[in-house]
């Protein structure tokens, strides 16, 4: 055997292994515990593996440094500024498919085919079941009131899930509008912004304020933590709206890498995850609402009523979010 042949033998064999091994390489930054039950579903149904890697910190960097090299395939995170992060990094292609397209709605994905929603989730008012009154807030707009002082709580404005809904105030009330709404909101906050958005229902609980911005999903966790528990059953959840919009939702998404070393199998798993077994899984696990068409919430996501989606593009929202940043500066929200 000439060295030419030899040398041609080994790379047949190197090239053919990742198709035998039949895996799928996933960087994630949400908790694995939340999307593990879709995985298994998935390799219960494919046969193929799927690796978790959980990536708190450095996500876009480290896709940047392995390049062309990087193992993964699929990139999983939560909010449209993290999405758009790594779609500006130039780490992620296009995923053209029939499947996706048809059972995600256009405004959850990116017109480019870049990224794609697999869940989303409302930020919504938690209330006071005592202190506030039916109707007496509907608006995003109406937290800048007066009649609020002393009695908002809120996580750091400087957080992704705050600056996505300050980018949403801009695309509705402009950049003005949305300096005197964070002014306002400020002025009425019962103290600095601190913890999470489960530790603004505690302090609503503890009688330190009456409502609270969150996250939808936060409801089903405090519910799902017996310590938890008392503070949820202090709380209702109310959907604001804009008043030229509906309620602001970001999303959870995926994307496929550049590098994708295993491209068929990982079309596979995204298919997958927008199919109705595992967007069911989804609702009935993260109390998440489904991206799909037509699927259908948990028990529980039910019996917070439903509401109308804004509908301002989550990539409007993103280009929006350095203004949003500058602004929350500018009134020093957290200070
Ligand atoms: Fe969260």
């Amino acid at each position: 055997m000439s060295l030419r042949t030899l040398f041609l033998t080994t790379a047949c064999i190197s090239l053919a292994a990742p198709a035998f091994a039949q895996e799928v390489n996933i960087y994630t930054t949400r908790q694995p515990e939340l999307i593990q039950p879709v995985m298994d579903a998935f390799t219960a149904q494919t046969g193929i593996t799927v690796n978790l890697a959980f990536v708190s910190d450095g996500l876009v960097e480290r896709l940047k440094a392995e390049g062309k090299r990087s193992p993964a395939d699929l990139v999983m995170t939560v909010d449209i500024a993290n999405l758009q992060q790594i779609v500006d990094a130039d780490v992620i292609q296009a995923v053209d498919s029939d499947i996706l397209n048809a059972a995600i709605p256009a405004n959850l994905r990116s017109a480019d085919n870049l990224w794609f929603a697999l869940t989303s989730r409302a930020r919504i008012i938690y209330a006071s079941r005592d202190r506030v009154a039916d109707g007496e807030v509907t608006t995003y707009e109406d937290l800048a009131s007066d009649k609020w002082q002393g009695r908002i709580c809120t996580r750091s404005g400087l957080h992704d899930y705050n600056l996505a809904l300050m980018s949403a105030v801009i695309a509705h009330d402009g950049e003005t509008g949305a300096k005197a709404w964070a002014t306002g909101v400020r002025a009425n906050l019962a103290r600095k912004p601190e913890g999470n958005d489960r530790a603004q229902v505690k302090a609503i609980w503890a009688g330190e304020c009456d409502i609270s911005l969150g996250n939808t999903y936060y409801m089903g966790e405090m519910l799902a933590d017996p310590e938890q528990t008392a503070w949820a059953d202090a709380v209702r959840i109310i959907f604001p709206t804009f008043e030229s919009g509906g309620t602001h939702v970001n999303v959870s998404g995926v994307a496929m890498t550049k590098a994708a070393p295993n491209r068929d199998e990982a079309l596979q798993l995204m298919e997958f995850l927008a199919s109705s077994t595992a967007q069911g899984i989804y609702a009935e696990l993260n109390t998440e609402y489904p991206v799909l068409l037509g699927a259908p919430v948990s028990d529980l996501v039910a019996t917070w009523g439903s509401f109308t989606a804004d509908d301002i593009d989550l990539e409007e929202l993103a280009k929006n979010r350095p203004a949003a940043l500058r602004i929350m500066e500018e009134v020093n929200f957290d200070g």
